[in-house]
């Protein structure tokens, strides 16, 4: 599968379930994206609060920090504008709710590369597959065809708000097990274990261990890819949406 030329791409959009989703997944990529002048948004579809450990804080109060968080995390790979949609954690489903809010962020945004979550369960690591990943994956697809194309669908969104109907040219699936495409990272990795050590009330437990994990699985991602030793990359299903 070869994707579009990031010479022809303008816009990224990714479509997460929660703040730290895109900083396992596509930090590394994004990095790589919006030092080409590339814009990437980001739309976060929950705040993240049911995340955290040892926590002191109310769901309403890690909410507010895991924003913060996340915020943080993508000023250090070069994204500034952020979309949170402020559903609650560890409940999402693929409902036409969701799937009309995701369409008017793709309307508003009007991306020619979407990048979120595989809806398709992995059978080889079971935490690529929450449920909430698995269903704005699924409602993420979904707006892209056939709801924000297509003018005639939620009619509210152009009728009320003005958002014309808009066509994204290619989706890439983060966490599946068919990866069909590898995006050589070497060069920002550095970035990425930043942008995710930014979560703090998330990986606070396990600092000392995940730049390990996370180089471990990004070097073992490289070696599939059949990149030389020392390189780090990260994997994709690019999905056709022509
Ligand atoms: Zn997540």
């Amino acid at each position: 599968m070869t994707p579009l030329d990031d010479a022809d791409v303008s816009t990224v959009l990714v479509v997460t379930a929660h703040p730290d989703d895109v900083d396992f997944g596509a930090a590394g990529t994004v990095a790589m994206l919006t030092d080409k002048g590339i814009r990437v948004v980001y739309c976060i579809v929950t705040d993240g609060d049911a995340g955290g450990f040892d926590r002191e804080l109310d769901n309403g109060g890690m909410a507010q920090l895991r924003r913060a968080e996340q915020t943080e995390a993508a000023k250090r790979v070069g994204v500034t504008d952020l979309r949170f949609l402020g559903y609650q954690d560890g409940t999402v489903e693929p409902t036409l709710g969701l799937r009309r809010d995701i369409s008017r962020v793709i309307r508003q945004v009007r991306p020619d590369r979407v990048i979120t979550s595989s809806p398709e369960r992995n059978y080889v690591r079971i935490q690529p597959s929450h449920p909430d990943h698995r269903a704005v994956g699924g409602a993420t697809l979904d707006a892209v065809y056939p709801d924000a194309r297509n003018p005639y669908a939620f009619p509210e969104l152009l009728a009320d708000e003005g958002l014309e109907a808009w066509a994204v040219r290619e989706v890439w699936l983060t966490g599946g097990q068919t990866n069909n495409h590898w995006v050589d990272i070497t060069a920002t990795v550095d970035r990425k274990v930043s942008a995710l050590k930014a979560h703090v009330s998330q990986i606070a437990h396990i600092a000392d261990g995940i730049e390990q994990f996370v180089r471990g699985f990004l070097a073992a991602n490289a070696k599939a890819a059949g990149l030389p030793e020392g390189s780090y990359a990260e994997g994709f299903q690019v999905v056709q949406t022509a």
